[in-house]
C-alpha cells in the first residue's frame, strides 16, 4: 500500500514511523462505521523542494570569464 503524507503530499516509506488518522467514512444501516485512514510522517516532513522543471536555470559558471574588476585586459 502507498502511503501519501497528508500535510506535504510525499510518499512514506514503509520503514518509517508514521502518524494514522482514522476519518469515518459512512456508516451501514446496521450502525457499523466504514473508516478511511490517512497518514502523516511521523518524525517530520522532508524540505519542499521545487520540482526540476520549476527551478530558475542559473547557468554554470565559465572561469574563463574572470571577475569584473579583477580581469585582466
Ligand atoms: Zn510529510
Amino acid at each position: 500500500m502507498i502511503m501519501l503524507c497528508e500535510r506535504c503530499c510525499a510518499q512514506i516509506a514503509e520503514s518509517e514511523p508514521v502518524v494514522r488518522l482514522a476519518h469515518i467514512d459512512h456508516a451501514r444501516p446496521d450502525g457499523t462505521i466504514v473508516w478511511r485512514h490517512s497518514f502523516l510522517h511521523n518524525g517530520g516532513c522532508p524540505a519542499p523542494r521545487t520540482a526540476a522543471h520549476e527551478r530558475p536555470d542559473t547557468g554554470s559558471w565559465d572561469p574563463a570569464r574572470g571577475i569584473g574588476g579583477l580581469r585582466e585586459h
